[in-house]
């Protein structure tokens, strides 16, 4: 029987471990697909607090673990949640076959990727349509090419400026003819020689299925409807993301788009689980907010189990 059990292991997964651990609950983390979550897949973090230099994402993570496991965090890697059961007390978390019981669960499983929703999209991922620049960017087939950004944000112009290091040119195709991201990272990408906007555009097909390799997309104008197509090597989506949550449906209270309803701090709808992180916020989404509600979640998972199961 474990006293807490935390699935994710992202900026809040790690945290609510470290406080969690601290409080000698010897909290058991199941790190998913995916160990260190989102943040791996960025390359230099330059606003989390206390590196005033950056740091790389996944160092990042893998200090933090540390941290948390310095403490008595007890890890399981590579471990994918199948199924969980709030109903009863204690809770029940699967992993396949296996069947973990749980007096208290932190909920930390991050977001995921948005997609385009094209047919083409599908069929090319991997094969020059990606969804992270700082894993892709620097592959053979993307090198000295021209490449497609799509997306409007801190991300989009964050793998922009990045792939701007080994494309020729970086097309920024975006919906509105204004950036929604932050003044620094808009101005970084957009100063960029080798980034060239594309506004008020939209990737209605991604080409060419047919030869399994990405040689072009095409884009409709917004405002004019206007058909037209471009050459490129790769496309790079970097629209958003959506809360990894599909496994609590039914269990949990969600919102239509399927963020954790949390009140008063971290509880869920589950007296005993509580959730913290991506998977909760849609207005913040930063790492040391992340980081902020684990901490929060795993105080409150403390005092939970100190009245319940004292
Ligand atoms: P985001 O801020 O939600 O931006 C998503 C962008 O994609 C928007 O420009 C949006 O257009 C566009 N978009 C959404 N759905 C679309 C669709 N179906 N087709 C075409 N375009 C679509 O997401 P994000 O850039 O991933 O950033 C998420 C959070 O992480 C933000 O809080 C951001 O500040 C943070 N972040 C920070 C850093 C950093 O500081 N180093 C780096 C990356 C991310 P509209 O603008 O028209 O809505």
């Amino acid at each position: 029987m474990e006293n807490v059990v935390i699935i994710g292991s992202g900026c809040a997964g790690w945290t609510a471990a470290l406080y969690t651990a601290r409080a000698n609950l010897k909290p058991l983390v199941l790190t998913g697909k995916l160990p260190g979550g989102l943040l791996t897949a960025t390359s230099v973090v330059e606003n989390f607090p206390g590196f005033p230099e950056g740091i790389d994402g996944t160092d990042l993570m893998v200090r933090m673990q540390k941290q948390a496991e310095r403490f008595g965090a007890q890890t399981r890697y590579g471990t994918t949640v199948t199924k969980v059961d709030f109903g009863r007390s204690p809770f029940q978390v699967w992993l396949d076959d296996e069947v973990i019981q749980a007096r208290s669960v932190i909920i930390a499983t991050g977001a995921s990727h948005r997609r385009l929703g094209l047919k083409s999209e599908e069929l090319l991922e991997r094969k020059g349509v990606t969804y992270c620049a700082t894993c892709d960017g620097a592959l053979p087939m993307f090198r000295h090419k021209d490449l497609v950004v799509v997306g409007g944000g801190d991300s989009a112009c964050e793998e922009a400026a990045y792939l701007a290091r080994f494309a020729s040119k970086v097309y920024l195709v975006h919906r509105r003819d204004e950036l929604r991201a932050s003044k620094i990272m808009a101005e970084r990408a957009l100063s960029n020689p080798k980034v060239q906007p594309v506004w008020d555009s939209v990737v209605t097909d991604v080409y060419d299925a047919s030869k399994d390799v990405v040689t072009g997309v095409q884009l409709r104008n917004v405002k004019t409807g206007a058909i037209s197509e471009l050459a490129c090597a790769g496309v790079f989506v970097a629209i958003g993301h959506e809360p990894s949550t599909a496994l609590f449906r039914s269990q949990v209270e969600m919102d239509d788009q399927g963020y954790i309803v949390c009140r008063k701090g971290t509880l869920t709808s589950v007296p005993g689980v509580f959730a913290a992180g991506d998977c909760v916020d849609r207005v913040y989404r930063q790492a040391v907010t992340a980081a902020g509600t684990g901490c929060a979640a795993a105080i409150d998972a403390e005092r939970y189990l100190s009245t319940h199961h004292a």
